[in-house]
């Protein structure tokens, strides 16, 4: 897909580093083709700083500033899976904390409009500018807190969180589409990355797996 993007053979590109990445991701149960062909396409190192691009292919979350990280590889391969496996129609996805876009350009390669939401100005401005030199183009960017959600971007068929928070945000369920999908890692010293589905005027609540996020704070950075 973003392939014709990694230059090969610059060693941390390549091919082969990529592929280790991708087996790694096997080995820890993610199985969807497609999501591990977007992994190996999209170009990680073009997401955190120059000085860091060497452990771009590392399965590791990495810094991106701000006190901020790039999610770990199979965190975002995780949510992705989840959120593929689940939703019925890849029409609207909302992202609440955009950080390096990364998990921003793994969702535009699959839903037909991405809506995210950063609260760090600094971040969001970068985040854009890499996923428009990747003329990635079904994005819209929001600079807000993401608790309230982005009432008239949805309703979504998917809603994503990248940030842990302390309680279910109560405008974020509200904001799904009927049988939408919703992935938001819950909780403060244990984080459980929860989804959460509507049907109808129903919630069904399903924990994965523990998580360790970044919290999702309060308020705007300009
Ligand atoms: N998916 C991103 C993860 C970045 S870390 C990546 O892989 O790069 C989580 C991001 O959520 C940070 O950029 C942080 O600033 C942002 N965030 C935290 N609280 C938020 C909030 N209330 N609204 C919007 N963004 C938030």
């Amino acid at each position: 897909m973003l392939d014709n993007l990694i230059r090969e053979g610059v060693g941390m590109t390549s091919r082969r580093t990529r592929e280790r990445l991708i087996e790694r991701l096997q080995e820890q149960g993610i199985q969807n083709e497609n999501v591990l062909e977007a992994m190996a396409s999209t170009p990680r190192h073009l997401f955190v700083d120059e000085a860091l691009s060497h452990r771009a292919y590392e399965d590791t979350a990495l810094p991106i500033g701000y006190k901020q990280t790039l999610s770990q590889p199979y965190t975002v391969a995780k949510m992705t899976e989840l959120l593929l496996q689940h939703v019925k129609h890849r029409g609207r996805v909302l992202e609440i904390g955009t950080g390096s876009g990364f998990q921003t350009a793994i969702l535009a390669q699959f839903f037909d409009r991405v809506f995210t939401v950063e609260r760090i100005a600094p971040l969001q401005q970068k985040a854009q500018k890499r996923l428009s030199d990747l003329q990635l183009k079904n994005i819209q960017y929001r600079h807000a807190d993401g608790h309230q959600g982005w009432s008239i971007g949805g309703p979504f068929d998917a809603i994503i969180g990248t940030a842990a928070a302390s309680s279910l945000p109560e405008e974020l369920p509200e904001q799904l589409r009927d049988r939408g999908v919703l992935i938001l890692p819950v909780g403060e010293s244990v984080q459980k990355l929860t989804m959460i589905r509507r049907i109808g005027d129903d919630y069904s609540h399903t924990i994965i797996e523990t998580a360790n996020f970044v919290p999702l704070l309060k308020g705007v950075i300009t």
